[in-house]
């Protein structure tokens, strides 16, 4: 500090420089043990970390505003300010400040970015959830076509996939990655839909994305000739792959982390699910935000963190294809079957560190002797493991998991030999080197030891030769060796004879301290062996760092070999706590579920220790080409929303590869899974809740085909109650005669019940209650046929509602009702206000007689509607009633 002190101008000229160059970044500029801010980053980093804001010096004859954390500690810091959307250079001292001084004293200390921190380019272990992937994902348009490549950079997993515009919504609601680069030409168009998928959009040049210049730089990066070599992709693959490794280039000035070979993923292979569809299911996170309460932290049981980043994968993108299915479910059954040695290797697997990502920090150089243990460790549970496994008759993701991890004796042997087994974190202070393993180190070691045990020796020398007893060799970085005694015995020293021998160094407020020509050379022979034993480990350390990464992709194939067969042995595990069954997938357009349980709802009930969650059927098969529909009725709170969502849980589950929540489950595969809800559920948003509602459901409408299943949870219950009804009528109709999927269809509507009478495909159900003195009792069964009321105000009544409004609720209602079966019109205008109400018998609408509204709605092609015309359709129809 005193060198930049002595010379305010030059540093801020080059703090000033260097900013220049990160103008988007908060700029961490390295001062001794500090990094500092200045100007506007002082002030929004002072904020953003509730630290204090000061001043330094002056510019340009204002105050300058400054802040800064200590180096120690700053991963923490660093990781509010990511959380908080801000990038972060790190700006470090490139040279020793005693080379700057011998420059000239104004000189400053050569200083440069060397590293750019951003939410998707994270590898330390603090800054990332270990059970979450992390991704780092590019978008790209070449003409008309789309493509998006992802990066987990802590793990080196690399992929891409065509990507047509539409797509993008759902492949980001799909990966969530937490950085998505753009062309900076592009950013304003993909703003929205980036910011709403949770992660941050990051700019990037133009020609960062040139396809040319991009195959180049992954072709130099894969050292291959040509990119076939990994499949055949598309320009636009081709650019968006290239953007991603450029922008790692930018971020971590020119040191590549380990990119594993690209794999490219067809969108066809997985079961399709959009973003809405993935809120309403909860599926990774639930409708509160975090993992808690979703799918993916209930069924959890895997024993290690890329186990439990691959079940994440898995759930986020069950498969499509039956072989994959099959395959996976295979070694369910496996683990299932053989409960002790599954148990086994779950023993073994709490034990194997992250391999994934110690590799990834050892090839940034941002590894230390705990991720060399790390691999160690995984490699030794991987052999273990495979042991385990030989001589079974093992399924084959299983086979092909057990060949993976084996081969790594000799490095095993090697990182054994040459790690102590609990090393520490920083290979900056030694000690991780184990004795024996290097012969030169050891003579370093001893005599650097040996010297600590002379220094003992000489303490007790002094006092005897001095008669002062209380005298005490000590060490601290300022003075190196000294002797220490207290004022009162100094007097003696400080005169001769005694001074002869004992030099004066300094005198504290209560000690004296002295030093020894003996001293001093006992110090530097101490030194220079310490020095020399740091040197050796260092030089050691990075040939195992060479050794490891020699194997990176053997290694990678082993720590993918383990979440496998984590991921497997936890789904067994879950299976056999939870009593499900292994599910039959095939071909067909069956959805024939037995006994089927929604596997949060139920747990949260268990938690809750009240009653027990009922399990219900849904028989949902269809055939040639037709639709089966369930419209399911029932009064709030019966249990049809849990009902509707754990039939599409349960076919998700499957396609994931894993038993579910049933005594029995045929399901024929499904292509594209939809879900929504009624507008009211979903106030969080600030768009028109309708619109909204209008616009997902239209989607549902344009895209299912009759291999989708669908689920509408009281759809046209944002508008008013005819418009309401009208709406959900003719979304039922289309999904019947048009996409001919297999739906369940929840409704508060009852005179929807009609329709199954007149489409084929279509059947009833309701959510059974029991009315005991005039109070209603949820009996959260599922059956077939119309339920005869709403019970709303029942419900009302359980809510707590004061008895007066119960009771001239149940007086209106009774009016309401009378007046409807008296044909009364009068009341119509009332019910359209009190859809709670609507439930009543009314007559059902009949086709043939059709009003103006039916008509309109009869010429009607969802298909070719904008939302906008949807939503003029509605104001159009509304002025027909
Ligand atoms: P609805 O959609 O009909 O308003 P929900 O599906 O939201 O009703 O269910 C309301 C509550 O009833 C749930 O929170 C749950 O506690 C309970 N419930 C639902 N289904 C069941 C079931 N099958 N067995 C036991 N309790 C259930």
């Amino acid at each position: 500090m005193t060198v930049a002190n002595a010379s305010v101008t030059p540093m801020m000229a080059q703090f000033l420089e260097i900013k220049a160059e990160h103008k988007d970044a908060l700029l961490f500029y390295r001062m001794g043990d500090f990094y500092e801010m200045f100007f506007e980053d002082a002030v929004a980093a002072a904020e953003a970390l509730d630290i204090a804001l000061t001043k330094r010096g002056k510019h340009l004859g204002q105050d300058i505003p400054m802040c800064g954390v200590p180096v120690h500690s700053a991963e923490g810091y660093l990781l509010t300010l990511i959380r908080k959307g801000f990038r972060v250079g790190v700006c470090e001292q490139l040279e020793d400040p005693a080379e700057a001084k011998k420059r000239g004293s104004k000189s400053v200390v050569k200083r440069g970015v060397v590293r750019l921190v951003t939410p998707g380019t994270l590898t330390e272990e603090s800054l990332l959830e270990a059970r979450r992937h992390n991704y780092l994902a590019a978008y790209t348009e070449v003409r008309e076509e789309g493509a998006l490549a992802w990066v987990d950079i802590s793990t080196g997993a690399f992929s891409v996939m065509p990507c047509p515009p539409v797509r993008l919504s759902p492949e980001l609601a799909r990966l969530a990655p937490t950085e998505v680069v753009v062309s900076e030409a592009k950013e304003a168009d993909l703003a929205e839909i980036v910011t709403e998928s949770g992660a941050a959009i990051t700019p990037l040049a133009r020609a960062s994305f040139d396809s040319t210049s991009s195959e180049k730089r992954l072709t130099d990066l894969f050292k291959v000739g040509t990119m076939e070599a990994f499949g055949t992709f598309t320009r636009a693959e081709i650019s968006a792959m290239g953007a991603i490794v450029e922008y790692l280039d930018i971020t971590q000035k020119g040191k590549l982390p380990l990119l594993r070979a690209p794999v490219r993923e067809a969108a066809a292979r997985t079961v399709q699910i959009d973003a809405a569809t993935r809120r309403n299911l909860e599926l990774t996170s639930s409708l509160s935000g975090g993992r808690d309460g979703s799918l993916l932290s209930t069924i959890d049981r895997t024993v290690t963190a890329p186990g439990a980043r691959l079940l994440e994968r898995r759930i986020s993108s069950p498969s499509r294809d039956l072989a994959t299915i099959h395959a996976r479910l295979d070694s369910v059954r496996f683990m299932a079957e053989q409960g002790r040695l599954s148990q086994n290797l779950r023993d073994h697997l709490r034990k194997a560190p992250d391999m994934d990502r110690a590799l990834s920090r050892i090839a940034l150089d941002r590894g230390g002797p705990r991720d060399l243990a790390g691999v160690r460790n995984g490699l030794e549970q991987a052999a273990e493991i495979s042991s385990l496994l030989a001589g079974a008759e093992l399924p084959s993701l299983i086979n092909e998991a057990a060949q993976a991890l084996v081969g790594h004796d000799e490095l095993l042997d090697l990182l054994d030999q040459a790690l102590v087994a609990d090393p520490p974190l920083l290979a900056r202070d030694g000690g991780f080197i184990a004795p024996g393993y290097d012969g030169d180190l050891d003579e370093a070691r001893t005599l650097r030891d040996e010297g600590r045990g002379v220094i003992a020796q000489m303490q007790a020398d002094y006092a005897t030769q001095t008669g002062v007893s209380a005298l005490k060799v000590k060490h601290n970085n300022v003075l190196g060796y000294f002797i220490e005694t207290t004022a009162t015995h100094a007097e003696k020293m400080l005169s001769a004879p005694l001074s002869e021998t004992f030099i004066h160094r300094q005198t504290t407020a209560n000690a004296v301290r002295f030093t020894t020509v003996e001293l001093s050379e006992m110090e530097t022979r101490i030194l220079n062996a310490g020095n020399r034993a740091l040197e050796i480990e260092k030089r050691l350390y990075d040939t195992l760092k060479e050794a490891i990464l020699d194997r990176a992709a053997e290694i990678g194939q082993a720590a993918s070999a383990l979440a496998e067969i984590d991921l497997a042995a936890a789904f067994a595990d879950l299976a056999r706590g939870e009593e499900w069954c292994e599910p039959t997938v095939d071909d067909s357009r069956a959805f024939d579920i037995e006994g089927g349980r929604h596997p949060v709802v139920e747990q949260s009930l268990r938690k809750q220790g009240g009653e027990p969650f009922i399990a219900n059927d849904c028989e949902l098969t269809a055939t040639n080409g037709n639709a089966a529909i369930w419209l399911l009725t029932g009064p709030n709170m019966a249990g049809k929303s849990t009902f509707l969502r754990q039939n599409a849980l349960i076919a998700l589950l499957a396609q994931a590869g894993s038993f579910v929540p049933a005594r029995k489950a045929h399901i024929g595969l499904v292509s594209q899974l939809f879900s929504r809800v009624g507008a009211s559920d979903d106030l969080a948003r600030g768009r028109s809740t309708f619109m909204v509602e209008m616009v997902e459901t239209a989607a549902i409408l344009n895209q299912a085909d009759d291999r989708a299943v669908v689920i509408l949870d009281e759809i046209g219950r944002g508008t008013a109650t005819y418009d309401g009804l009208s709406i959900a009528w003719a979304t039922m109709e289309h999904l019947h005669d048009v996409n001919r999927c297999r739906a369940l269809f929840a409704t508060h509507y009852h005179e929807m019940t009609a329709l199954s009478a007149k489409l084929d495909g279509v059947e009833n159900a309701t959510v059974a209650v029991k009315e005991w003195e005039g109070d209603v009792i949820f009996l959260h069964e599922v059956r077939k046929g119309a339920a005869d009321r709403s019970y709303g105000v029942q419900v009302a009544k359980l809510a707590g509602l004061p008895d007066a409004v119960v009771e001239r609720a149940r007086v209106v209602l009774d009016a309401l009702e009378k007046g409807e079966r008296e044909g009364g019109t009068g009341q119509k205008a009332i019910i359209d206000d009190l859809p709670l109400f609507s439930a009543t018998p009314a007559p059902a609408p009949r086709p043939q007689t059709t009003s103006q509204a039916e008509e309109k709605l009869a010429g009607v092609h969802p298909d070719e509607l904008t939302p906008k015309e949807a939503l003029q359709l509605i104001y159009e129809l509304k002025a027909l009633t």
